[in-house]
């Protein structure tokens, strides 16, 4: 459970958070700023670890989609 920051104004704020993949667990990190958030991952890792390496990218995996938009969704 956390707490968000609604009416606190930190415009350089950067603010980083990592989850794991349910299906692969591959490490992914996501770094938000005031402007678009960017993620952070192991290339190699992923090779290694992803069930869906044709999918071209830990964000486009069926098991880290749900968890990328709710991380989205959650600003
Ligand atoms: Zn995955």
């Amino acid at each position: 459970m956390r707490l968000g920051l609604q009416g606190v104004v930190m415009p350089t704020v950067i603010r980083r958070e990592s989850r794991a993949c349910p299906r692969c667990s591959l490490p992914l990190t996501i770094v938000r700023t005031d402007g678009e958030p960017t993620f952070e991952y192991d290339v190699a890792k992923w090779g290694r670890l992803c069930h869906h390496p044709d999918t071209g990218g830990p964000l486009t995996c069926p098991g880290l989609q749900p968890v990328v938009k709710a991380w989205l969704g959650e600003t």
